[in-house]
């Protein structure tokens, strides 16, 4: 049988906010073993290597939120990042486009919200967004936002990784975390006791917390995002195109993205999914969680209050790549359907749900102890938030433990 081994700091999941994490903790506990496990062979294969790649301004998000404090900051750290490591950096910005009247609120309700947030950006007139790019629609005016830029999600995941690597924190892959005995840590490949747990499991972080006596109003509800590529030949925006969105959700809308290596996608939808891993066919089919799941939906499908019933059907259509197509093309003046053939790697969202309110968390989630600490709704825009989203987290850490 093998020893239990002891790391003064124990994390679980190595997305980006594990690795951020254990980056921050070895800054500040220099001294500290910090050990982080991965139940899949190598970090980023869940959200943190799925997603859009955008680092976004930070002018979502209403002032009081997490969102809005960590944002702006942590856009400028993966910037500075990527450009000390020499990573894949697009500075192509972001146009934020109104379709009607009825839209041009929105766009200015985004305008104001950046503004209280310190994020750099401009209203401008139809005829300068279509300077920036021709073949952009908006109605009136346009909201540019200079500092949105995109990076190769797994580039740099595999830098964190090496970087932590190199100061001495070790990554365990192929280890799942199973259970939680008295102070033991069972995993599938042996045991843990640990000074103290991080978990940052993303779309199990509940099931984890609960574990620990945490999580109990919340659960986790996977929503699928699919992607479909322009041709190598098609389409080439040359900045990022994003509708005004339903403030009332965390999602976006389908927009285009300009990836990193200069592709157009348009993308992600917020197609609920079946089961967390859902990610095609009946990869990682999990009945129990199917059917868990199934009475969350139908239970929002009921009380509807956050739109979910028109939010679930408008999203169901998404999964056909004419109707994905023809949304996005709503921003722009003109599109091909024949420009559009290959469908990208889908990433699904660990969005958390109160489940007494019925609501779906907007903010960041977390819940912790002098034992153990808990990030529960790390959604978009936590990649870009990782860096000082983990130094708050740490402070959080160190409060709880002093
Ligand atoms: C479609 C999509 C688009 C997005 N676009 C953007 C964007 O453009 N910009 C942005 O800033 N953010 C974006 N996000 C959000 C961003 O990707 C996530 O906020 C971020 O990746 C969350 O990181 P994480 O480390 O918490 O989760 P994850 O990357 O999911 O990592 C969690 C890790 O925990 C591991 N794990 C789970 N259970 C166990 C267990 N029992 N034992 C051991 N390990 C376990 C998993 O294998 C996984 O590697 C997007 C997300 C999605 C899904």
């Amino acid at each position: 049988m093998s020893s239990v081994r002891n790391p003064d700091f124990l994390i679980i999941g190595a997305g980006i906010i594990g690795l951020s994490i254990a980056f921050e903790l070895k800054k500040q506990f220099t001294d500290a073993s910090i050990t982080i496990i991965e139940k899949e062979k190598q970090p980023g294969l869940h959200a943190s290597g799925r997603n859009s790649g955008v680092l976004h301004a930070g002018f979502y998000y209403t002032a009081d939120s997490l969102k809005a404090k960590l944002c702006r900051d942590g856009n400028l750290a993966w910037r500075e990042y990527c450009q000390e490591n020499d990573l894949t950096l697009n500075q192509c910005g972001k146009l934020v486009v109104a379709r009607n009247e009825e839209e041009l609120k929105g766009l200015d309700e985004l305008y104001k919200r950046g503004q209280v947030n310190g994020v750099e950006l401009k209203i401008i007139s139809a005829v300068e967004a279509t300077e920036i790019e021709p073949n952009i629609n908006t109605c009136e005016r346009a909201l540019w936002s200079p500092t949105t830029s995109t990076i190769n999600p797994i580039e740099v995941v595999n830098s964190i990784q090496k970087l932590i690597i190199d100061k001495g924190i070790s990554i365990l892959n192929d280890t799942a975390y199973i259970k939680k005995t008295n102070n033991k840590i069972i995993t599938s490949k042996g045991d843990f006791e640990t000074g103290y747990l991080i978990n940052a499991a993303g779309l199990y972080a509940d099931k984890i917390a609960k574990d620990y006596g945490f999580s109990e109003d919340y659960k986790i509800l996977p929503f699928k995002g699919l992607y479909i590529y322009a041709n190598d030949d098609g389409l080439k925006l040359k900045t990022n195109v994003y509708p005004v969105p339903d403030l009332h959700n965390p999602f976006l809308g389908v927009h285009f993205t300009v990836t990193a290596e200069n592709k157009t996608k348009i993308g992600p939808t917020a197609i609920p999914a079946f089961w967390r891993e859902n990610y095609s066919g009946l990869e990682q089919f999990n009945l129990k969680e199917m059917l868990g799941i199934a009475c969350i939906d139908a239970s929002l499908f009921l009380a509807n209050n956050f739109g979910f019933r028109e939010l679930a059907f408008k999203e169901m259509q998404k999964y056909s790549k004419k109707k994905l197509v023809e949304l996005a093309g709503t921003l722009l003046k003109s599109i091909n359907q024949k420009d559009f053939q290959k469908w990208g790697k889908p990433g699904i969202r660990a969005q958390l749900i109160n489940i007494k309110t019925k609501q779906l968390e907007m903010d960041f989630k977390f819940e912790g102890d002098d034992k153990s600490f808990h990030v529960l709704n790390a959604v978009s825009p936590a990649f870009t938030c990782a860096f000082p989203f983990s130094e708050m987290m740490i402070d959080k850490v160190k409060s709880e433990v002093s």
